[in-house]
Order: C-alpha cells, then structure tokens, then sequence
C-alpha cells in the first residue's frame, strides 16, 4: 500500500547541459545516485542533502551521466512501432479516429491516433498495452517459478511503475511493474526471484544475496548488472 504520509513533493533540477532532472528524495539512501529512465534523468538524493549538493555531485559525474542517457533513449509515440519486446509489439499509426483505438492480433497492438493527438495521450495508449499483455504473462510465470523453488507469496498486483520493476510486502505480497514486458524473459524471471526471495529475507542482507544467487544459479550480480542497462520506460 502507498503510504501518503512518506509521498513526496517532486523536486526538479534545472540542468545546463542535460535539462531538467527529477530528484527523488529517500530516507533509505545514503548518498545521491543519478539515473536514466526513458531518456529521463532521476537523482535519488538522502532526506537531508540540499539542491547544490546534489548538483555537486552531477558536476563531477558529467561524462558517466551522457553516457548514461545516450543508453536511454526517450521511447518515441511517432508513427511507427512504440514497442518491440520478445512479448509483445505496438505500433502507432494516425488515422480517421475519434480517440485512440486499439486492435490487437495475438501480441501485435496496433494502435490508432487522431491527428493531433499528443504524445502523453499515445503514451497513455501504450502504456494500456503494457498493463494488458503483463496480466496475461506474469501471474502464471510468477505462480511457475514459486512452485518449482518452493516460494510462497499471497497476492500479485501489476502496475504501471517506472522506477521499480518489483516489490514485496511483510506481508508477501507482490507488486510487479508491467514495463517488465519491455525485458527479455530472463531479466523478468530474475525479477521476479529477487521479490520471491523477499518473501523469505525481507531486506537485501547477506542471506538475501546467497538465496537469490542460488535461484539465479549463480549469476545474481551478472543479472543486476545486466538490470541495470535497461530502463523502465515513461510511458503514460
Ligand atoms: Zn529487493
């Protein structure tokens, strides 16, 4: 569940060279981190650290930070295809439509925008077909893979996240993001390991790390490294 009293106020930095920068504020966090999301550049800073710290500490990283984006692009909601994944494909096309229409064949979505729609309404769109393949995909791949490890989790919930690809409750209750569909199958499954192992260690202590590199077969940091490359994208 979200807890409103932790929701934060978005802070942004104006940036010369890379534009605006979200920053994201965690009480976890102990020091800043810069990443890109979707052509998007998101710094999560500890509570206490001021705007000009964290600009510091852009200053000095400036070459990683470019290159950092250029791994990123900006997902594109001009005609053509939005999306190509090993599970699914969207394309985008202008047509003589009232408002954004979506047909699909197997997993091909072919969506369909009135002139002038924006690319926040497209996004929207895709971000729709995201949600409706991952419904069809994950929760059997999740209950599949807690069987054969012998997991047990009580519920699954599918969102729209563009910051985290999972999470897992006390309660052992899993969120997934449906940008999981933009990953190869065996980033998701990797995924979906490390929230199953939540349900046995809930932090990310020494006895997480062993059970997760034991479920991954031994490619935990390989596979997070790999993780990493990828970016949720802003759809929506
Ligand atoms: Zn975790």
């Amino acid at each position: 569940m979200k807890d409103r009293i932790l929701a934060k106020r978005m802070e942004v930095i104006k940036d010369r060279q890379f534009g605006e920068i979200a920053v994201k504020r965690h009480w976890r966090t102990m020091r800043v981190t810069v990443r890109a999301r979707a052509g998007r550049l998101v710094a999560v800073a500890p509570l206490g650290v001021t705007p000009r710290e964290v600009e510091r500490v852009i200053d000095g990283h400036r070459d990683k930070i470019a290159r950092m984006l250029e791994a990123s692009p900006r997902p594109s909601c001009a005609d053509g295809k939005a999306v190509e994944s090993c599970w699914l494909s969207v394309t985008v096309r202008t047509g003589n439509v009232r408002r954004v229409t979506v047909t699909r064949d197997g997993c091909h979505y072919a969506l369909t925008r009135p002139a002038g729609a924006g690319d926040a309404v497209v996004g929207r769109a895709v971000a729709a077909c995201l949600k409706h393949r991952a419904h069809e995909v994950l929760p059997g791949m999740l209950d599949e893979l807690a069987r054969r490890w012998g997991f047990v989790y009580t519920s699954l919930r599918i969102n729209s996240s563009k910051g985290r690809w999972g999470s897992c409750s006390g309660r052992k209750s899993i969120n997934l993001s449906a940008s999981l569909m933009l990953l190869p199958r065996h980033l998701v499954e990797f995924v979906m390991l490390h929230e199953l192992c939540h349900t046995v260690h809930l932090d990310h202590g020494d006895a997480f790390k062993r059970l997760l590199d034991q479920c991954a077969g031994g490619r935990r940091a390989e596979r997070e490294a790999e993780l990493r490359r990828y970016s949720a994208a802003a759809w929506g």
